[in-house]
């Protein structure tokens, strides 16, 4: 079987699909992987290092999709890309199937078996598949970063001869994958650290990695499936009144409060911003799904009353070289469903969850239930 890895061409994107690792891995069950030339430079993957692990460097995209059987992508295909997939090619990604619909009719247009695994289940076994974990980790990382460089004072305590630096205040808002990451790297910068969910389990998730559980939690706030469900008007209101008096006090606010499947929930007001100290950072990870924040942008750096307020894009993007690798070990994994000892080709078997549940479209049709218009 070919597998191919094309270089991303969405902007901004630098991760990769595959890395030397997996290729060594994939290469050693007896598959045969095409690496276009540059694909993992911005992971500071070399031709090189593809090459010794048994890829067949190509020269571009068409010389890729060309050949592949599978087609490995980070970001769905660009619309040059779109024209180069074959009848009965697979494609694997994080396809962003629902707010690209049109894109899902037109991969059975063109007869391809597309997989978009922000669709995994998040049972046990789909673990180590599970891309929107292992990116969101890097990304609650990184939004706190980011959020403290664009902070103008220190962030520890630090007691000297000239005098006292007082440790800076770090509210975080939603506890889930990213949320927990950005508290535990407040924590080691040595920021004095609350955060906030609806999910009863997650207040013992804040509290062990040494932050301070502040807000409220709904009664039965956790749906099935352990995510949270939306607040009633009457539940949000009460949560802004508790968090209002504590935004205010707050230096760095990272928010990431999402439900599933729906617009992001609209936690910080334009009143909470205006409230806070000037110097004040807040970053808005939920800012490409509708926004947690009152005013915040995608992409841009918004300054309202001395407050900063970031809507970073695809933030997983800025630290490749270490998203990458988890990335393509995550496919790694989700290639063992398809890729069966001795057989020619991709088997697919939509008896196993993981499959089925991933599986968009098929022999010219749309297969999954979410998307059948
Ligand atoms: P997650 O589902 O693991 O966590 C979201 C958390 O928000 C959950 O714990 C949930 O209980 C909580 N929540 C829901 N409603 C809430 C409310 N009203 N108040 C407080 N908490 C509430 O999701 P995740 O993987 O951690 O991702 C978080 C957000 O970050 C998402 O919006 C995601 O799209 C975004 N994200 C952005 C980037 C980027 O580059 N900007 C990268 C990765 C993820």
């Amino acid at each position: 079987m070919i597998i191919g890895v094309p270089k991303e061409r969405r902007e901004a994107e630098a991760r990769v699909a595959a890395s030397p690792e997996t290729v060594r891995r994939l290469v050693g069950l007896g598959q045969q992987v095409l690496v276009e030339r540059g694909a993992g430079a911005g992971s500071l993957m070399s031709d090189d290092a593809f090459a010794q692990a048994g890829a067949e460097l190509v020269d571009d995209a068409a010389g890729v999709f060309g050949r592949a059987d599978i087609v490995l992508k980070v970001q769905r295909p660009t619309g040059d890309e779109m024209a180069l997939l074959r009848e009965g090619q697979v494609l694997v990604g994080m396809l962003d199937p629902y707010m690209n619909r049109e894109q899902v009719a037109a991969y059975a247009e063109r007869g391809v078996t597309a997989f978009a695994l922000e669709l995994l289940p998040r049972t046990t076994r789909a673990q180590a598949m599970d891309v929107l974990s292992s990116q969101a980790n890097i990304a609650g990382y990184r939004a706190m970063v980011e959020a403290m460089a664009a902070f103008r004072r220190v962030v520890p305590m630090m007691m000297t001869a000239a005098g006292t630096v007082t440790p800076a205040k770090v509210f975080v808002v939603g506890a889930g994958v990213a949320g927990l990451q950005a508290i535990a790297t407040a924590r080691r910068m040595g920021a004095v650290v609350t955060a906030t969910d609806v999910r009863p389990a997650a207040k013992q998730e804040i509290e062990s990695l040494g932050a301070k559980f502040v807000g409220f939690i709904p009664e039965d706030a956790a749906t099935a499936g352990g995510y949270a469900r939306p607040l009633t008007p009457e539940e949000q209101e009460k949560q802004r009144q508790v968090l209002a008096d504590h935004i205010r006090s707050q230096d760095v606010v990272v928010t990431t409060a999402q439900v599933p499947g729906r617009t992001a929930p609209r936690i910080v007001t334009a009143a909470m911003v205006a409230s806070m100290k000037p110097g004040a950072v807040i970053l808005d990870m939920a800012v490409e799904s509708g926004g947690n924040v009152e005013g915040s942008r995608p992409g841009e750096t918004v300054e309202t009353g001395g407050v900063t307020i970031l809507g970073p894009r695809n933030l997983p993007a800025r630290v490749a070289p270490t998203s990458s690798p988890l990335y393509a070990r995550n496919l790694l994994n989700f290639l063992g469903l398809l890729v069966k000892e001795g057989a020619t080709g991709p088997t697919i078997d939509t008896s196993d969850d993981l499959v089925a549940g991933t599986l968009l479209t098929q022999g010219g049709r749309i297969v999954h239930p979410n998307f059948q218009s």
